[in-house]
């Protein structure tokens, strides 16, 4: 029996026309287009926006959520969502964080716009199709097709502004699907972290990278725009130049709650909490460990023990340590 799947799309390269002028795509053309392909799937087609994702707000992403979970309930295998690439990580973060079903909800996009020498997002959409139709992607978690590749949605990162193989795990793919359309998964994402789903999630958290020689001042002037969170992207572990290390101390202490992750790609934080006030990020990117926040600060404001306790589960490889540093 041909597994019941929807297709949501919400815009980015791959809805976009290579000439000037033309029409976005949308659900129904994406349908047309797959017409002559052999029907891995029954599919529904249901557009939710047709947007760059860099528009994209975590509203949008739990209203996605929402969708998705809809599309579940009433009866199917599985979600397939059409998105830019440029913010894919945060949405897919987030769908990982709040997702709890066993059926697959998979994220595929495309590198080149749809027409162009090479588009890979006919090839895409298919093997994220295939994917989602698969008795093997079930009980995985959130998932993300690119590049004949499939990701944990809570592990995966855009590496590369342009290059197609641009969708990059830290201990690399969990699956392919080969050129015959056979889906082979090589391992499963531990421990994978969901969290309860706020009903908002618009908490103003900021995100600064720190470079060589910087000082408080940066620092300084998120308290005085108002904000209560921020996320600073460290060198290597989280080290910080003295004068910055000093100042987010103080504010971890009196004024904000102060996140450092490392702005390595990979590797991360030591995980838990220093002794100043400042929680470190563990495993989490600097962008990832600011959606955590934002989602910790929905559910439990600014109890600091709270948001500390959610961190301090975050460590290297994404399985529970709460070894204090
Ligand atoms: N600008 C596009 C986006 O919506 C880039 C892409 O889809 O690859 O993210």
């Amino acid at each position: 029996m041909v597994p019941k799947l929807t297709v949501i799309t919400t815009g980015g390269t791959i809805a976009t026309p290579t000439g000037k002028g033309e029409k976005r795509l949308t659900a129904t053309d994406f349908a047309r287009d797959l017409s002559d392909s052999p029907k891995w799937a029954d599919v529904t087609w249901k557009d939710f926006l047709n947007v760059p994702s860099s528009s994209l707000s975590p509203e949008d992403v739990l209203q996605l959520t929402h969708l998705a979970e809809e599309e579940i309930q009433g009866g199917a295998d599985g979600v397939v969502i059409t998105h830019g690439t440029d913010v894919l990580e945060e949405t897919a973060y987030l769908l990982s964080l709040f997702w709890t079903h066993t059926q697959p909800v998979i994220l595929t996009g495309a590198m080149r716009s749809a027409g162009s020498a090479g588009a890979d997002g006919p090839r895409n959409l298919t093997a994220a199709i295939v994917a989602a139709g698969s008795r093997k992607s079930l009980g995985r978690g959130p998932l993300v097709v690119l590049n004949d590749e499939i990701h944990a949605a809570s592990q995966v990162t855009k590496m590369h502004s342009w290059a197609v193989d641009t969708f990059t795990s830290e201990y690399g793919p969990v699956g392919i699907i080969n050129q015959w359309n056979e889906v082979h998964y090589h391992r499963r994402t531990e421990n994978r972290e969901t969290l309860p789903r706020p009903s908002s999630l618009n908490e103003p958290v900021a995100l600064i990278t720190a470079g060589m020689g910087m000082d408080e001042t940066m620092v300084d002037a998120l308290i005085a725009g108002g904000f209560r969170a921020m996320v600073i992207e460290a060198a290597g572990l989280g080290s910080l130049p003295p004068a910055m290390q000093r100042g987010l101390e103080r504010t971890a202490l009196e004024r904000a709650i102060a996140v450092v992750a490392s702005r390595c790609t990979f590797g991360g934080t030591v995980a838990g909490r220093s002794s100043k006030g400042i929680i470190r990020a563990g495993s989490l990117s600097g962008i990832k460990a600011r959606l955590k926040l934002m989602v910790g600060m929905s559910l439990y404001g600014e109890d600091r023990e709270a948001i500390g306790n959610l961190f301090r589960q975050q460590s290297w490889k994404g399985e529970p340590d709460d070894r204090e540093r």
